[in-house]
């Protein structure tokens, strides 16, 4: 299936943990977390439309200033979102530099920055070039059903999760995907052309059954043009199914509450990816540093329904270990006998 985003984690398991949602057929992207970035290169960055970030620790937010460095004076707006206390931690990071030139420069960039609070209320600020990135408050939303972002064709939702502070852990969700049968199409003597394109649009955008579409194709026999309504053309040539679902879940501690939240956020999540932070043998230095172990992770994974996992932001001291971290998941997960689990210490 041939979804509307691709996943791909910005460094390997044990770099900064961000993963970048690139949009097929759209230059955009989305980001989640800002640690190190630096790999990927500016083209991608300039990209980006929205950053959420889980939680300010620095392997996280660190890449803020990098972020900025690249789009100031190029890009004009970002929107960035993050938990407790991220207007003003934002607004910190803005107010170390100097800024006595950038209100001259050509392409005014505008930050626009979403705080969820432990209340579940949503607050924003702008931040503008322009202005020397002073702080303006704009409206607060609402967030309704975990809902941080919603789109014609896709959502982002979050939720808080513990790490002995707030967290935020995202689903991505595709609203609806649609597939083209290519077969029937040719058994209707049709032609693929941009006419599909305005098609898949009407479908997913939820325009009204008779909106007219152009169906304009060239073959041997010349140019042809027809226009039938969106409802018809809709079931002859067009498969609709629930779209794909991504979870990424990072930095937490292992608790019941931890594992009903994520229950709630991401039921048969298609993909998930989660910290694996330590192996199991080392679980309660995991609980003292509020990360998960990689059997946790499965675990979670497997009470969740995820479809597959990703395991990342391993720790340093697993280095050369990698293969042993992401079998240890991947067990938990398909829930291997226990007899092939290490003990219970
Ligand atoms: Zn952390
Ligand atoms: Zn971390």
């Amino acid at each position: 299936m041939r979804a509307l985003f691709e996943p791909r984690l910005v460094n390997d398991a044990f770099g900064d943990p961000g993963l970048y949602v690139d949009f097929r057929d759209e230059r955009r992207a989305l980001l989640f977390d800002l640690g190190d970035i630096t790999v990927l290169p500016p083209r991608k960055l300039m990209r980006l439309s929205h950053v959420f970030v889980t939680h300010t620790h620095m392997d996280h937010f660190s890449g803020f200033d990098h972020l900025l460095r690249v789009v100031l004076g190029r890009k004009a707006g970002i929107v960035l979102v993050g938990g407790p206390d991220f207007m003003a931690q934002v607004e910190h990071k803005l107010r170390a530099y100097t800024w006595n030139v950038v209100h001259r420069y050509e392409v005014e960039l505008v930050l626009d920055v979403r705080e969820i609070g432990t209340d579940g209320r949503g607050r924003r600020a702008t931040f503008s070039s322009r202005r020397r990135f002073e702080r303006e408050s704009a409206a607060p939303f609402e967030v309704i059903d975990d809902v941080l972002h919603d789109e014609t064709t896709f959502r982002v939702r979050g939720r808080l999760v513990d790490h002995e502070m707030p967290c935020l852990a995202y689903a991505v969700e595709e609203k609806a995907h649609v597939k083209v049968g290519k077969d029937r199409l040719a058994s209707l003597g049709l032609s693929t052309g941009s006419w599909l394109r305005e098609l898949k649009q009407a479908v997913l955008t939820g325009a009204p059954g008779e909106t007219p579409i152009r169906v304009q194709w060239r073959d041997r026999h010349g140019e042809h043009l027809i226009t039938r309504p969106m409802s018809e053309l809709r079931h002859l040539v067009l498969d609709v199914v629930p779209g794909q679902r991504i979870g990424y879940v990072t930095d937490l501690r292992c608790t019941e509450s931890n594992v009903r939240t994520l229950s709630q956020l991401l039921p048969g999540v298609d993909l998930l990816f989660i910290e694996s932070v330590f192996l199991d043998e080392d679980r309660e230095h995991a609980a003292r540093k509020n990360h998960l172990t990689a059997r946790q992770a499965g675990e979670i994974a497997r009470r969740v329904g995820a479809k597959a996992i990703v395991p990342f932001h391993f720790s340093p001291r697993y280095e050369g270990r990698s293969d042993g971290v992401v079998a240890e998941a991947q067990a938990a997960w398909a829930g291997a006998p226990a007899s092939l689990r290490p003990a219970p210490g």
